[in-house]
């Protein structure tokens, strides 16, 4: 194996690499577009993109493409060659326009209705604030992606303003502390990924994996998560080759690849990296789950990145691991360690305390799909209830600030808490919650409800936007107070006792969370439509567009095509299971239950009794005849929401319609698998694919 050191990041076009390529001055008018997130400058646009094309031939790279991230939430990229014809034979050419702009024929991709499709052309542009890559001989430029109108039609156009709005802000909070060697401020985020690999050739049998993602059948298996054995347990062979691949592959393109462990459910595995600035991190993300499934591929496996492929064991997520950092590389959520530090830690801490309270609908909207909804509420996952963890230390010292009472650290001696003498605060990494979707974890916040195949730059844009909303409101009063000491005390207060409901520090995921939740008038949206109706009201709007995110068309569009891929994965679901039903499972269940018939009917001729090979039969037939009447029924669903046009109407019938009758098919076809010789499983079970490495 090569140098870690050395293969770190070769595939990327990185600062190193623009240093010693570029000129001294145009890198230095490159790096300050980097740093300021500003347009490239056209008079160095040229000698840019010359010095990536030398550096990405170099690699073997042949084409170029702009690499973005459209509505879909997959990474897109349209490949061009270099060659430009030159006398007999050809030259390899790479302009500046080339590198800033890239016209994308977007037609298949949606728009909500924003792009009409005699307008079809979209735009990319780089954001040179994520740095170019070679992949497969592609020289691939991470770009943003809007309609000929200027409109966004990606996930990372909205990630790049809403860094922007949060930057300013925590910006100009921070100054109001003082920290005048502070130039600017970031948004950083480590996303934990989790994911199944399975073998490919059981992969392939399955139509439900195949074209869903996931099982739509099955029956569990004897054994499942329930002795833990699997979470971080030894590595088998075939998985630890592939994770040692993975990291290679992750390295090569600059990806802080860093922890890789088993997860709680046989075949589940996660990868954690180190954290990063929020918009490289989501380049990070994409680019992780792309290169998860194509090692995965050389390995002759499959890797799941559904929310929930399997019913009976953990379905997977992604942690999003938030915080602040300033430019001189201090962590804005690290609890201080003078009083006066701690003073303004208490102040964010409430802002976002505040910020998740007044925005729980965003952050429900933000890792809302028809995947997650599988995931949301079942055993293992946060429940569909917006709530944050605090921990006990923290939660008092908030306490006793609302009540003016004197906090008692414990073992430790007695602090007055009013006139700016704060207790010391020390990082507790002791009591972690893992029932919490959204937690603080000692010095960054840790919001785990993103689904497990879903881009996290949705997420971080509302984030990002709602806690700025929240620091610039602080600003403003802190702006026009007196005594400053005194009104951050108050906001303190007011903000923690105005919003302490959202604070939960016990088991979110009992039955009496779920009731006590309702008390304190928390939100509980249980599903993805329901969650999306709220996208557009008006609170929303008007937040984002104070702060530049979206406009109130782009909210539309955008929470049009959101609602329509849920219309679409169901309707695939439900087309999927009527053609494994008809193709598959009715055959089966019919051909073993006349090899049934045929040694009843033998034993019978023989005098012995019969009875397991009739009760079986008996119970198959009445299945199947259950089948039957349902999948006639199930056709009927789908023809009826296919034809519905109205987005929302068309999930509600979706969600309302498809998803009892593909339950109640579920329960016929897990009943009648249990009954099948093993030679008549119309494909692999369970035990094969969760037990099959
Ligand atoms: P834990 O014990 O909470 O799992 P880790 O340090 O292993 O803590 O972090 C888990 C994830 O959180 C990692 O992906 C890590 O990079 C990320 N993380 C740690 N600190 C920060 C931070 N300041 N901002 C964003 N993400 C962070
Ligand atoms: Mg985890």
């Amino acid at each position: 194996m090569e140098k870690v050191t050395e293969m770190f990041g070769c595939d990327v076009f990185s600062d190193k690499e623009m240093q010693k390529r570029l000129p001294e001055p145009i890198y230095q008018v490159l790096k300050k577009t980097i740093e300021q997130g500003t347009d490239l400058d056209s008079s160095i646009a040229n000698t840019v993109a010359a010095a990536m094309k030398e550096w990405a031939i170099e690699k073997g790279a042949t084409h170029f493409t702009h690499w973005f991230q459209p509505m879909t939430g997959i990474t897109a990229e349209k490949h061009d060659s270099f060659i430009t014809p030159q006398g007999d034979g050809v030259l390899m050419e790479f302009s500046g326009k080339e590198l800033i702009k890239g016209e994308a024929d977007g037609s298949s991709f949606p728009s909500g209705g924003l792009r009409a499709t005699f307008e079809a052309r979209g735009y990319t542009a780089w954001d040179p604030s994520s740095y170019a890559f070679v992949k497969d001989g592609s020289l691939c430029i991470p770009t943003a992606f809007c309609s000929y109108g200027g409109e966004s039609l990606d996930k990372k156009t909205p990630l790049l303003r809403s860094m922007r709005a949060i930057s300013q802000s925590a910006y100009r909070l921070i100054r109001l502390f003082g920290n005048d060697d502070v130039n600017s401020v970031y948004p950083t985020v480590g996303a934990e990924q989790e994911y199944f690999l399975i073998d490919k050739r059981l992969y392939e049998q399955r139509e439900d994996l195949r074209f869903c993602g996931r099982t739509l059948f099955g029956s569990m298996p004897p054994k499942g998560q329930e002795l833990s054995d699997h979470y971080y347990g030894s590595i088998k062979p075939r998985i630890s080759a592939f994770m040692k691949d993975l990291d290679v592959e992750l390295w090569r393109k600059g990806i802080l690849a860093k922890t890789e462990h088993n997860e709680a459910a046989p075949a589940q595995h996660e990868m954690a990296p180190i954290f990063t600035t929020v918009n490289i991190a989501t380049d990070h993300n994409q680019l992780t789950m792309e290169i998860m499934k194509n090692v995965a591929e050389r390995h002759g496996m499959v890797c799941l990145l559904h929310e929930k492929p399997f019913r009976g064991v953990n379905g997977s997520g992604k942690h999003n691991n938030w915080s602040l950092s300033t430019d001189r590389g201090t962590n804005l959520f690290n609890p201080g360690k003078t009083p006066s530090e701690n003073t303004q830690f208490l102040l964010l801490l409430c802002a976002v305390i505040q910020a998740v309270d007044e925005n729980q609908d965003l952050l429900r909207i933000s890792i809302a799909s028809a995947g997650n909804d599988h995931r949301l509420g079942a055993l293992e996952a946060p429940p569909a209830i917006i709530s944050m963890f605090l921990g006990d230390e923290l939660t008092e010292i908030l306490d006793s600030i609302e009540s003016s009472t004197v906090y008692k650290e414990k073992g430790r001696t007695q602090m007055e808490l009013m006139n700016g003498v704060l207790p010391c605060i020390f990082r507790d990494n002791t009591d972690r919650n893992r029932t919490s979707p959204f937690a603080f974890t000692g010095n960054k916040f840790e919001f785990r409800m993103p689904g497990s195949s879903d881009s996290i730059a949705c997420t971080n844009t509302i984030l990002n936007t709602i806690v700025a909303s929240v620091f610039d409101r602080y600003c403003d009063r802190l702006d026009r107070a007196e005594d400053f000491e005194q009104e951050v005390y108050n906001l303190i207060r007011e903000s923690y006792s105005a919003h302490k409901r959202i604070i939960f520090n016990g088991d979110g995921y009992s039955e009496e969370w779920k009731q006590e939740a309702a008390r304190r008038g928390l939100l509980n949206l249980p599903d993805t439509v329901t969650a999306f109706s709220h996208y557009c009201d008006e609170k929303n709007v008007a937040m984002f567009a104070k702060y530049g995110i979206f406009s109130q068309t782009e909210l539309r569009s955008r929470t049009a095509v959101l609602v329509d891929n849920y219309s679409k994965t169901l309707l695939i679901e439900a087309k999927t299971a009527l053609s494994m039903i008809r193709g598959q499972i009715l055959p089966a269940f019919s051909a073993y239950a006349v090899t049934l018939c045929q040694s009843a009917a033998c034993k019978q001729s023989a005098g012995l009794s019969h009875s397991y090979e009739t009760e079986t039969a008996e119970k198959l037939a009445s299945l199947s005849d259950e089948l039957y009447k349902g999948v006639g029924e199930l056709e009927q669903k789908i023809g009826m929401a296919a034809s519905l046009n109205e987005t929302f109407e068309k999930a509600i019938c979706c969600r309302d319609m498809l998803i009892p009758a593909l339950e109640h098919l579920r329960e016929s076809v897990d009943a009648g698998e249990i009954l099948l010789a093993e030679d008549y499983l119309p494909y692999p079970s369970y035990k094969d694919l969760l037990f099959g490495i």
